[in-house]
């Protein structure tokens, strides 16, 4: 269906080109010998179309249309194709010459410019990218803001977080991007990532000026709260980083494997276990979390024995069938059980252990890439808060599938 795109798309383009190059013709520019080139170029085009070989045929057409105020459109068009089919250098070689004529109209020596930046960031060529994209927003027309998007992009790449908050603040304020969600998220990142770098050098007041500019951008960062979190758990502060998590856990009950730690360590501090305990069972009873569970078998194992955390892990893979649960249960299992049994049991256990070690844990909602680490960013699409946990909460997948 895309291919079919593209070939409707390109013949459209080259007709509408050819058309009006035609139109031109009683310029003095081209003579009859090399209009009936035209015709030939066009026909050997065609053909390449036709043989199902559209990067050939983009060249002859290239080629063939010359280049003047009303074909230089259809260039600009074609060198994007090419760039979009992988040919980076001919689409940087199509669109510097456009850009090298004289007397380009304003909007349209900006279109070229950004054709041309998004070519040297396909090619990896940011710097030169980047001298472009600022000649655009020097020059202060509509292209930039396209001009600012892709900025933010190479800022990223560079992992410069405080020139990409500011072209994000700028972008903000058209109101077309006012309440761009992946916008607002991403600088929110940028902030977070820039905290984490005080954070590393125990500038904790810096954190924190950081985590409130992140929350300027988006309310319910995640990442924020659980910087926050961190900042008053260093801090001594307790109950207030308990409160943070626990916003995390109402906002993405799915980040439930990244609370545990932290809420065990500030309740454990503040000699709370029971409340740990029946947080847990909340946890347990309102998200099905199978982490939950297991933490809270381990709890109930160390206090009661064995029975009652195996009913716990029992009622757990009824709700969640899950191979951790199934793990646990089955080394809770191995306890009383004479030694011939226990034996065949433990080699079972060790091939369903060696199974769920190799598998991915993690996964992007966006391109699918599987990791067994989290990322905030997608090391492979790029893209903001789409790495999730692959055993997703079932009560809660439910609800996000109905919305
Ligand atoms: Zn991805």
């Amino acid at each position: 269906m895309e291919s079919l795109m593209f070939y409707v798309l390109l013949l459209i383009a080259i007709i509408a080109g050819w058309l009006l190059g035609r139109l031109g013709f009683s310029k003095p520019t081209r003579t009859s010998a090399s209009e009936s080139d035209l015709f030939q170029d066009y026909f050997v085009g065609l053909n390449y179309l036709l043989n199902d070989e559209p990067d050939e045929a983009i060249d002859t057409f290239i080629k063939a249309l010359e280049i003047n105020s009303e074909t230089i459109e259809t260039h600009l068009a074609l060198g994007a194709l090419l760039r979009r089919r992988g040919k980076v250098d001919k689409a940087i070689n199509v669109h510097q010459a456009l850009l090298a004529r004289p007397n380009l109209e304003r909007d349209f020596s900006n279109s070229v410019r950004l054709q041309l930046a998004l070519n040297y960031i396909a090619a990896g060529l940011l710097d030169r990218a980047e001298r472009l994209l600022k000649e655009i927003l020097d020059d202060g027309g509509e292209a930039k803001w396209d001009a600012l998007g892709q900025l933010i992009t190479i800022y990223q790449t560079e992992k410069e977080w405080q020139k990409a908050i500011s072209c994000s603040s700028k972008l903000l304020k058209n109101p077309r991007f006012r309440k761009d969600p992946a916008l607002l998220g991403g600088a929110a990142h940028f902030c977070c990532e820039i905290a984490e770098q005080h954070l590393h050098n125990k500038q904790f007041t810096q954190v924190r000026a950081e985590i409130k500019r992140a929350f300027t951008f988006e309310r319910k960062s995640i990442r924020a709260m659980l910087l926050l979190a961190n900042i008053e758990k260093r801090e001594g502060n307790y109950k207030a980083a308990i409160k943070e998590l626990l916003r995390v856990r109402a906002a993405k009950p799915e980040f439930i494997s990244q609370l545990l730690e932290p809420l065990a360590s500030c309740y454990e501090s503040l000699s709370a276990s029971g409340e740990f305990e029946k947080l847990l069972r909340a946890m347990v009873l309102e998200d099905s979390s199978t982490e939950a569970a297991l933490v809270l078998a381990k709890m109930v194992s160390a206090r009661s024995g064995n029975a009652e955390a195996s009913d716990i892990l029992r009622e757990q893979l009824k709700h969640a069938p899950s191979q951790g649960a199934l793990i646990e249960l089955l080394g809770l299992q191995l306890d009383g059980v004479d030694e011939d049994v226990a034996s065949s049991l433990k080699s079972l256990l060790n091939l369903v252990k060696a199974q769920a070690q190799g598998s991915s844990e993690y996964s992007c909602h966006h391109c699918g890439f599987e990791t067994k680490r989290f990322f905030w960013m997608c090391p492979s699409c790029k893209k903001w808060d789409k790495i999730r946990p692959i055993k997703e909460l079932p009560n809660r997948q439910a609800g996000n599938a109905s919305s």
